[in-house]
């Protein structure tokens, strides 16, 4: 049954394409998010295997953390701000969990990530999150957790922008990879 519905998807993938959320051309499934060269094209750093990193150097002085990272990156109109603009923007909060996926991959090999038991999205300002409907760094972080194989839970940070100054020398190593990603 299953497999029916797999090829009606693709034949109504073959009248009405799906596109690449990165680079915009038609996938041969209709759920796949990303064309299947877009994973291997996609601007990778190997941040997560260097703890004194461009991301931890910007840090540096300004919080305490463990360590800090960013998985791609950012350039104008490529492929990693189209796949931003579709979670933020677009309502494609399934890419924040395949972007979370790809991230939860790295620490898992990293010396530096070892001890991480939780991933906390930083919860967005209350105008921000009415406006959009959802916060994507929370779909992220459920593609971090699940892929890492940890908890995940957004209640344990409140955002206060009274007391925000006082809350980011507390932030964990967890909540460090999902503010440096959604930086
Ligand atoms: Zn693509």
């Amino acid at each position: 049954m299953l497999q029916v519905k797999r090829w009606c998807d693709d034949l109504i993938g073959l009248l009405l394409p799906n596109l690449c959320n990165a680079c915009g051309a038609a996938v041969y499934h209709s759920e796949d998010l990303i064309c299947t060269k877009c994973p291997y094209d996609l601007p990778f750093t190997d941040y997560h295997q260097h703890g004194e990193n461009r991301v931890a150097k910007q840090l540096w002085g300004r919080v305490l953390f463990n360590a800090a990272m960013a998985m791609l990156y950012f350039r104008k109109g490529a492929k990693v701000q189209n796949l931003i603009h579709n979670l933020k923007y677009n309502g494609r909060t399934d890419v924040g969990v395949l972007l979370g996926g790809l991230l939860g991959e790295r620490p898992k090999v990293s010396s530096f990530y070892q001890d991480v038991d939780l991933v906390i999205p930083v919860p967005l300002h209350h105008k921000k999150y009415k406006y959009r409907g959802y916060n994507q760094g929370t779909f992220i972080a459920e593609g971090i957790a699940d892929k890492m194989e940890i908890g995940f839970s957004e209640k344990n940070l409140v955002r206060n922008n009274a007391t925000e100054s006082r809350l980011k020398k507390t932030v964990t190593t967890a909540l460090k990879i999902c503010r440096t990603f959604l930086a």
